[in-house]
């Protein structure tokens, strides 16, 4: 048989997305893959019911329902710092994975370079790829996870097209300062660089920090793809809910894209999910006060048991250093800590260009119940002490 493709052969299956399947393997408890274990707010749920009988059921308009976009634009105008144009300035799309997706490919041709951050999302990975661009990737040096302005002005001196910015990011939780996003975006203009985000903890940080759009940067609308998605801030991971915030001339491209990737988002879920975006700051204040009760009651639990862990200023995942264990790989590592310890984690190595076997990742979006639980589990960790290997 002839191979295929050389692009499907140059990256491996999403290791987080592994990860909840090695859990469910080990009946773990999943802290691997970040999604809630608990509902989303019961007036969406309310809708959704409604929706069944009432429809939608056929496609909406392939860029996205209007009273969604309508409702989408209204929430984020006053945020973002520009009136956005329902009309011409948004697409909905099956997640933020697709948003980036499509961003990527609007943005680049093949052999164009993309400024990734490391550590990253992994699905930026497999994003240049599929999309032909070739990452340079820029370190964010731990522990505060800064970049070196020098450092980051090399990569775009050599003829970027894009940075890919996630904030608040994941795996690191860092929120980047005003002043860093300056710099990003002074560097853009400078040479001539679009900013791709992906923003999908934008409602997820913590005090004292908060988070500055990059659109809203003096300059930066024009060449800035604003991504992001409902997942997170209504519960709803499953529902494949994200989107596309950008100036008329890149959606009309992005568009094109998006309609031949997938036509368009599910379009009951879009229905129901405006009752979502409708919802006033109360909502937003209540979201991040569980979030940061969560975030109190993990890390207290991993300072009580002595596990050395990063803090996040935004989302929700946590980094434990695991080097006292002498693992070679953390992929092990985690697979051990699934199967003996109870607990699913990702291996931090899937995040970093660099070679790094340090860290692995937990995420606290969970009920109490469940991250009580984990923590219980994790005070066994200790016992993968003497099986190091
Ligand atoms: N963002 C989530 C994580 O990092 C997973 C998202 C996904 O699997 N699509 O775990």
């Amino acid at each position: 048989m002839r191979a295929l493709s050389k692009r499907t052969t140059s990256f491996t299956d999403s290791v987080i997305r592994r990860m909840t399947r090695v859990s469910m393997e080990y009946d773990a408890v999943n802290l691997s893959q970040g999604f809630p274990d608990f509902d989303p707010p019961r007036a969406i749920l309310d809708s959704l019911a409604a929706v069944a009988y009432d429809g939608p059921h056929q496609y909406a308009v392939t860029w996205g329902a209007l009273n969604f976009c309508e409702a989408l634009a209204q929430k984020q105008s006053p945020r973002m710092g520009h009136q956005i144009d329902p009309m011409t300035e948004v697409v909905v799309t099956c997640g933020s994975t697709e948003a980036m997706m499509a961003a990527m490919m609007t943005v680049c041709d093949p052999g164009d370079k993309v400024i990734v951050f490391s550590p990253f999302y992994e699905n930026y990975g497999a994003d240049t790829i599929l999309s032909g661009a070739e990452p340079i990737y820029v370190p964010l040096t731990p522990p505060a996870f800064t970049f070196d302005a020098a450092v980051l002005e090399d990569a775009f001196r050599k003829g970027a097209k894009a940075l890919v910015l996630c904030n608040p990011s994941n795996p690191t939780g860092k929120v980047f300062t005003p002043a860093e996003l300056t710099v990003i975006a002074e560097l853009a203009k400078k040479y001539d660089a679009y900013i791709i985000t992906d923003e999908v903890y934008e409602h997820i940080v913590y005090a004292p920090h908060a988070h500055t759009y990059m659109a809203s940067l003096p300059g930066m609308w024009e060449r800035t793809i604003s991504c992001s998605s409902l997942s997170k801030t209504y519960s709803i991971t499953g529902w494949r809910l994200g989107y596309i915030i950008a100036a008329p001339q890149i959606v009309d491209a992005a568009r094109k894209v998006h309609d031949f990737l997938t036509v368009g988002a599910p379009a009951p879920l879009m229905e129901a999910a405006v009752t979502g975006l409708c919802f006033g700051q109360d909502y937003y204040d209540a979201l991040l006060q569980t979030y940061t009760q969560k975030r109190a009651l993990f890390l207290d639990g991993l300072d009580r048991l002595r596990i050395p862990h990063t803090t996040p200023e935004g989302a929700y995942y946590v980094l434990l250093d695991i080097s006292e264990y002498g693992y070679e790989s953390d992929l092990e590592f985690c697979c051990a800590l699934a199967k003996d310890v109870g607990v699913g984690a990702v291996p931090g190595s899937s995040f970093f260009r660099e070679p790094e076997n340090r860290y692995i990742r937990l995420h606290f979006a969970k009920t109490e119940e469940t991250l009580n639980a984990a923590l219980e589990r994790l005070s066994r960790m200790k016992a993968l002490l003497g099986k190091r290997r």
